[in-house]
């Protein structure tokens, strides 16, 4: 008989999850938690978290420790000290100035208006105009257009060829870093190898992919999980209100995000206490059970 294939534990898995500090836990955040930590769990990995406070606009006080104390709630203990964006904004600047330095970047005075009349994907209008690279927007010259990737759950992906040879922001107009900056060098510099999260950041996984291949650096695998949607197309988002997910109470929660993720859930899990039930996930966990689509749509909001 041959011998059976057997698929080696990735070594040395580093995930993370990565929360905006714009309000509480909610059920279709509590999903990307989950299934990000048992991914990690189940491969012997490392699971971190990183507080996305880059743009400072949409920060609500004090939301990052409740987001803190609702993980540790859930059991969702994380490895290494959490990194808030706002602490590192050194590291953002060195390379936007290595970057600089390889004219790579040029200053854009663009209005979204404007971008928006000639249909929504910006046109390189200002690259020959030598702005002020100091006080303007800055966008980043694309020179590794990605239009295509292979999502561990939602197979091979398209990407509008428009949008990936876009000249992306990655300085705002009002001198905050973009999002697509920093998520990248921050998953460089935590050395992040695989990352677990909703699948409303698949588009722009295509733009982060070339950020790795400019900064030279090894693209990790992403896993996008379905987005908990309250009807088709709408998300369960802070923006909508959905509720925050009970600290008091976290059991059913958290047995309906296992459930969401494909664990074989049963009627004597609620006999467990959370540690045992997060000990539980990580063992029954499988990638391959998680559904492969891009949206579920859940009858109610498990929250109590
Ligand atoms: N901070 C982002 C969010 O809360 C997630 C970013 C990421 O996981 O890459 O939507
Ligand atoms: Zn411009």
């Amino acid at each position: 008989m041959p011998p059976t294939a057997v698929t080696a534990p990735m070594c040395k898995y580093r995930g993370r999850f990565a929360p905006s500090p714009s309000g509480p836990l909610h059920f279709g955040s509590l999903v990307a938690a989950v299934g990000s930590y048992l991914d990690a769990k189940a491969n012997q990995g490392k699971w971190l978290v990183r507080i996305e406070d880059i743009d400072t606009t949409r920060v609500i006080k004090d939301a990052d420790t409740d987001i803190l104390n609702t993980l540790q709630a859930y059991a969702l203990y994380w490895d290494e000290p959490v990194v808030y964006q706002t602490q590192r904004l050194n590291l953002y600047q060195d390379t936007v100035n290595s970057l600089l330095k390889q004219n790579l970047i040029y200053g854009c005075n663009c209005t979204r208006k404007q971008i928006k009349a000639i249909g929504g994907i910006y046109k390189g209008h200002c690259k020959a105009l030598k702005h002020n690279t100091n006080t303007d927007a800055l966008r980043l010259i694309q020179t590794h257009a990605t239009t295509q990737f292979n999502d561990l759950i939602q197979g091979d992906i398209n990407v509008n060829s428009a949008l990936a040879h876009e000249d992306y922001l990655i300085k705002r107009s009002d001198g905050l870093f973009a999002y697509q900056l920093v998520v990248v060098v921050d998953d460089i510099e935590q050395g992040i190898n695989r990352i677990v999260r909703g699948a409303d950041l698949i588009e722009p996984t295509a733009r982060q992919i070339s950020l790795f291949k400019q900064l030279n650096n090894p693209i990790p695998e992403f896993a996008h999980l379905p987005l908990a949607v309250a009807k088709p197309g709408f998300k369960l988002s802070k923006q909508n209100y959905a509720p925050a997910i009970s600290k008091q109470n976290p059991k059913p929660a958290l047995i309906s995000a296992f459930e969401f993720l494909g664990l074989p859930i049963n009627a004597n899990l609620m006999d467990l206490n959370i540690e045992q039930l997060m000990a539980w996930g990580v063992n029954k966990f499988n990638l391959k059970q998680i559904p492969h689509v891009p949206e579920i749509q859940i009858s109610q909001h498990p929250t109590s």
